[in-house]
C-alpha cells in the first residue's frame, strides 16, 4: 500500500478504504533513537527556534522518509500544521488538507467524510467496512486502558504507548492486534501494582520525555491511571458510524469536550492528582487557565521543549507534587490547602 503520511489522529478507516498506509508523522518522529536530530533538519531548512518540536519533527520525518503525499489537518489540531503544509508543498510533496468540523455533529461530520472520500477516490460505505475492521483492534487497546486503571496489571507507559499507536495501528494494524492480544494475555498472569501507589492522570498532548516520565512516576510510588489524549485516539466511544465515531472523539473540539471526558475518567479511575504536560510555544498550553478552574484536583503543569528527558528540575518538581499529594492523603485539610493554594497546587 502507498504510504500517507498523516500529523494528527485522522479518519484513517477513509486512507485504508483508499489503499493507502497511514503513518503517523509524531510517531516516526518520536520513536527515533535521536529525535533531536529529525527537529534540527527543520531549524536549518527555516523553522524558527521558538517552534513547537513536534512541527519541526514532522518536517525532519518528511523529508527524511521518502514519504511524498501527506494529510496535514488544518483545523481541529494545530494552527502551526497550515503553515508545515505549506512548506512541504514548497518542497514537492503532495499536500491533502483535512478539517475537523467545529462543532462534533455527526452531520456536519458525515460531510467532512464525503469530502475526503471524494479526494481520495473511495466512498463512505467502504470507510465504514473498515471501521468494522478496525473493531477488534480498539476494543483490545479498550480492554488495555481496563487493566491499567481497574486491575492495575499494565502500566502507564504501555497504556500510553498501546493507546497513541492507535493513531495509525503502528503501521499494520493485523500486527498490532496479534502484539497487542499477546501482551493482555501475559499482563493477565501479572501481580497487580501495589493498591497503595499514587494514581496520576496525564492530560493534553503526548510529552516528548516518552518512556521517562513514566518510569520516574513508577520510581517515586505513582502510577498513570489515565492517559486523556491517547485514550481518545483510541476511540472509546465508537458509535455507529464513522460520523458518529469522529463527532465522539473530543480532542479536535472545544476544550469544553475534552473536560467532560476528564471529569468522568478522574472520577471513574479515583485519580489522585493531575500531570498537564504542555509543550513549548503550542496555543493548547492557555487551556492550563481552564484545567485549573474546572478540575477539583492537585494539579501540576509540566513544560516540555525539545528536551527528549527529564531534567533534574523536572524530576524535583514532579517528586514535589508526589510528596505533596501523599501529604493531602493523610491529612485531608491539607488536601484542601492544596488544591485551594497555588503554591501547593503547583509545585
Ligand atoms: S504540541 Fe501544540 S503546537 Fe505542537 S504540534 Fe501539537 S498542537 Fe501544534
Amino acid at each position: 500500500m502507498k504510504k500517507i503520511g498523516i500529523t494528527t489522529t485522522v479518519p484513517i478507516e477513509v486512507l485504508l478504504a483508499a489503499g493507502y498506509q497511514p503513518v503517523d508523522l509524531n510517531n516516526v518522529f518520536i520513536s527515533d533513537p535521536n529525535p533531536e536530530r529529525l527537529a534540527s533538519i527543520a531549524e536549518r531548512a527555516g523553522f524558527p527556534l521558538n517552534c513547537c518540536s513536534w512541527i519541526k519533527g514532522i518536517y525532519g520525518v518528511c523529508m527524511e522518509s521518502g514519504i511524498d503525499t501527506v494529510l496535514c489537518v488544518t483545523t481541529g489540531d494545530c494552527s502551526n500544521t497550515i503553515m508545515l503544509a505549506e512548506v512541504l508543498a514548497l518542497k514537492g510533496l503532495e499536500v491533502i488538507p483535512f478539517a475537523y468540523p467545529d462543532q462534533p455533529e455527526p452531520k456536519r461530520m458525515q460531510h467532512t467524510l464525503e469530502a475526503l472520500v471524494e479526494r481520495l477516490g473511495t466512498t463512505v460505505e467502504a470507510a465504514n467496512k473498515v471501521k468494522d475492521e478496525l473493531k477488534p483492534c480498539r476494543q483490545l487497546a479498550y480492554e488495555l486502558d481496563q487493566l491499567t486503571w481497574r486491575d492495575g496489571l499494565v502500566s502507564g507507559w504501555e497504556n500510553h504507548y498501546w493507546l497513541v499507536s492507535t493513531s495509525d495501528f503502528n503501521q499494520d494494524h493485523h500486527k498490532y492486534f496479534k502484539q497487542l492480544k499477546e501482551l493482555l494475555t501475559d499482563c493477565l498472569k501479572r501481580s497487580p501494582y501495589p493498591k497503595d501507589m499514587l494514581k496520576i492522570a496525564y492530560i493534553g498532548v503526548p510529552s516528548v520525555y516518552g518512556r521517562d516520565l513514566y518510569r520516574y512516576l513508577e520510581r517515586d510510588g505513582a502510577r498513570a491511571v489515565f492517559n486523556e489524549i491517547q485514550h481518545q485516539f483510541a476511540m472509546p466511544e465508537l458509535g455507529n458510524s464513522l460520523a458518529e465515531q469522529y463527532s465522539n472523539y473530543t480532542y479536535p473540539y472545544s476544550i469544553y469536550q475534552r473536560l467532560k471526558d476528564i471529569t468522568t475518567e478522574l472520577g471513574r479511575r479515583q485519580v489522585d492528582g493531575v500531570i498537564h504536560y504542555v509543550q513549548a510555544f503550542c496555543h493548547r498550553g492557555i487551556g492550563d487557565i481552564i484545567f485549573r478552574d474546572a478540575l477539583k484536583l492537585p494539579l501540576l503543569t509540566l513544560e516540555g521543549n525539545n528536551d527528549f528527558f527529564l531534567s533534574q528540575h523536572v524530576k524535583t518538581r514532579i517528586e514535589a507534587f508526589l510528596d505533596m499529594l501523599r501529604q493531602s492523603k493523610r491529612t485531608p485539610k491539607y488536601a484542601k490547602q492544596a488544591v485551594a493554594g497555588s503554591a501547593y497546587n503547583n509545585p
